[in-house]
């Protein structure tokens, strides 16, 4: 199943156990990108949708500041409209990213989490994994880089999975897909992933047991 989504096309590759789930769940995609009554959402599809098109000579998905492109990827023009554009997405919470040399500094410097954290994990390689509260993907892009078959992402805030989106643009990941979606409305199959991770969401809630993870 494929669905075009404000400027790309989004898809969940491979036969995980969500396929029975594939059509249900684009469908709330679908109907949260396409609110009307989104104060925001209308500025921030066409900056997805006029976003340059730059072929990234390098990627690197496991460095501190996640890597796409270099500054001689990119003429000096495209390099201010794109700075502008990515600015017209403020706030950026989580990364830090460097574009083609424009350097966005994040307001959490998430890599300090991933390298407290991924010595102590299974190795990630060929998994099928779940990020609860992803934020722009700054992890799910550090898991994409470990070899995982697939990250799906939750965030219900809908900038963040914007600037994922805005990222990605460059990337191109296959391998990631960020829903606009908390994980109260991702009620979907148990055994669908290897490893799940939850991190910096359940001291959030007003209420960390409503929260359950015990479906996944
Ligand atoms: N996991 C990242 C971000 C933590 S901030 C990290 O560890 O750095 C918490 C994130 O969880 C925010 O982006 C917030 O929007 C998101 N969030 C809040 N309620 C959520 C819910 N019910 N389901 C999924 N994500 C949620």
């Amino acid at each position: 199943i494929r669905l075009s989504l404000v400027g790309s096309e989004m898809c969940i590759r491979d036969s995980t156990n969500l396929n029975p789930w594939k059509a249900e769940i684009f469908e709330n995609v679908f109907t949260i990108f396409s609110d009307p009554k989104h104060g925001d959402l209308k500025k921030w599809k066409s900056i997805l949708e006029n976003l340059p098109q730059i072929n990234p000579s390098i990627i690197n998905l496991n460095s501190a500041i996640i890597q796409i492109g270099i500054s001689s990827d990119i003429d000096s023009d495209k390099k201010n409209t794109l700075t502008s554009m990515l600015k017209r997405l403020h706030p950026w919470r989580k990364g830090p990213f460097n574009l083609f040399d424009i350097y966005i500094d994040t307001e959490w410097r998430s890599d300090l989490k991933w390298d407290r954290l991924k010595d102590h994990i299974a190795s990630l390689k060929d998994r099928i994994v779940l990020d609860v509260g992803c934020g722009s993907g700054y992890h799910a892009f550090r898991m994409a880089g470990q070899g995982s078959r697939l990250v799906i992402g939750l965030e219900p805030f809908l900038l963040s999975v914007i600037q994922f989106r805005a990222i990605n643009h460059f990337v191109n990941s296959p391998v990631i897909q960020i829903l606009p979606m908390g994980i109260e409305k991702f009620q979907y199959s148990s055994q669908a992933f290897d490893t799940v991770f939850s991190m910096g969401v359940l001291y959030h809630r007003r209420s960390p047991f409503d929260l359950s993870l015990i479906h996944i």
